[in-house]
């Protein structure tokens, strides 16, 4: 049983695989759901937040309203530094306590989280191995206006922020391509689950 992150650029192909994966017997978490609840009152980040950003990031209930932060930090770069100095410690050390107690209760299913920003945040040794997901800058531009009425320039303007595949590919122990039919990239997630966790290193 073994602990993979799932990564890859925008619309790469990560939430399908990572739904594949699920089907093929692996547990499945989102790091994006995981930051989340550390919003919430009395969790870890909630404080930090609000001496950071102020009152402001609040709804009337009191909880963080997260388009209120996205506002702030997606207009301002040193605000964004700022929230990932809070955000990622805390995500990688509340991954680390969640993959810890399903361990401790006995859970022997392989665990995959699947995070878009793995690499950037060091979470590295959170994991046994990196799955990266890559499809051409051409497919993630059509399937994105396919599927999410996204336009080019916004798409375009998201892969220019984020880390460079090139890079990505320096921290992988498997590179999944997606620029074929969704048919082959099941196929691909299948034969690698075959190979690393269903027999392989990872099997128990
Ligand atoms: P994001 O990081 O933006 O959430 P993602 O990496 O999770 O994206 P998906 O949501 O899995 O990417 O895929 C993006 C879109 O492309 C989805 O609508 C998905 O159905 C479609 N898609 C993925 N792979 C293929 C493929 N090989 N052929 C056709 N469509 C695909």
């Amino acid at each position: 049983m073994l602990t993979i992150g799932l990564t890859g650029g925008i619309g790469s192909g990560k939430s399908t695989v990572a739904r594949y994966l699920g089907d093929l017997g692996a547990l499945v978490w989102d790091a994006d759901k995981i930051g989340h609840a550390l919003y919430e009152p009395g969790a870890e980040a909630y404080g930090d937040l609000i001496s950071t950003f102020g009152r402001e990031i609040l709804d009337p209930a009191g909880l963080v309203d997260r388009k209120k932060l996205g506002a702030i930090v997606f207009s301002d770069p040193q605000a964004l530094v700022r929230l990932n100095k809070i955000m990622h410690p805390r995500m990688f050390e509340r991954m680390r306590a969640m993959v810890a107690r399903v361990r401790a209760e006995g859970e022997r299913r392989s665990i995959v989280i699947e995070a878009a920003i793995l690499i950037e945040a060091n979470w590295q040794p959170l994991f046994d191995r990196i799955w990266l997901v890559v499809a051409s800058r051409e497919h993630v531009l059509e399937r994105l206006a396919r599927d999410r009425a996204m336009d080019r320039k916004r798409v375009e303007a998201r892969i220019r922020a984020q880390l460079p595949d090139a890079e990505r590919r320096m921290h992988a122990t498997a590179v999944i391509e997606n620029d074929g039919s969704l048919e082959d990239l099941l196929a691909r997630t299948a034969a690698l689950w075959r190979e690393t966790v269903a027999r392989g290193a990872g099997a128990d």
